[in-house]
C-alpha cells in the first residue's frame, strides 16, 4: 500500500488552474516538482503559476480594501479573501 503526494494548488482562481502537481512517493519529491515549475511558496501553501498571476491582481485589490488594517479604527480583517485556508494541507494524501 503506497501513499502518494501531490502538492495542490491553494488558490485555484484562474481558470486554467493546474489545480495539482504531479503525484509522487513522498512529499519532499511532490514539493521539488512544484518548485522546478516554478510555483510560488504562499503563506498558505503552494500557488500554481496561472493563479499566481491572477492572484497578484486579486491580492493588490484585497490590499487596498483592507487598507492594511493600519488606521487602528479598523482591525477587522475578512477571513473571506478568496483563498482556501487550508494552511497545513497544500500536501493531497491519496489513498
Ligand atoms: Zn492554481
Amino acid at each position: 500500500m503506497r501513499q502518494q503526494y501531490a502538492v495542490e494548488c491553494v488558490s485555484k482562481i484562474a481558470s486554467d488552474c493546474i489545480r495539482k502537481g504531479e503525484y509522487f512517493d513522498s512529499e519532499e519529491e511532490a514539493q521539488d516538482w512544484v518548485e522546478s515549475e516554478c510555483w510560488v511558496f504562499s503563506g498558505e501553501g503552494w500557488i500554481c503559476l496561472k493563479c499566481h498571476d491572477a492572484f497578484m491582481g486579486s491580492l493588490t485589490s484585497h490590499r487596498k480594501k483592507q487598507g492594511n488594517g493600519l488606521d487602528g479604527v479598523d482591525s477587522n480583517i475578512e477571513a473571506d479573501d478568496g483563498l482556501d485556508n487550508d494552511l497545513e494541507t497544500g500536501i493531497d494524501i491519496v489513498r
